[in-house]
């Protein structure tokens, strides 16, 4: 599924990562020849490519678990009864 690309961040290795509209997120690694991609290494590059849809396989039912995403939600913890004591 096509998503827009809305962010990047890098990842504890330095490799790019894009975050997408949808929350989910794709490498974007600068590896040739394998990955041909030189504007992710410089702001305007990235800039420019702020808007731009890659195909999300998550989006897309594909579940790649390749180790889990760093920055998992947790639900934050239910909110104690408001008991007013004495
Ligand atoms: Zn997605």
């Amino acid at each position: 599924m096509k998503r827009k690309i809305v962010g990047f961040h890098q990842d504890e290795v330095g490799d790019w990562v894009a975050d997408l509209e949808c929350g989910h997120t794709q490498h974007v690694r600068h590896d040739p020849p394998l990955s041909d991609r030189p504007w992710v290494l410089t702001p305007e590059g990235r800039r420019r490519f702020i808007g731009f849809q890659l195909d999300c396989k998550i989006c897309d039912g594909e579940d790649i678990r390749a180790g889990a995403p760093p920055g998992q939600s947790v639900p934050p913890p239910p909110s104690l009864p408001k008991d007013s004591g004495r």
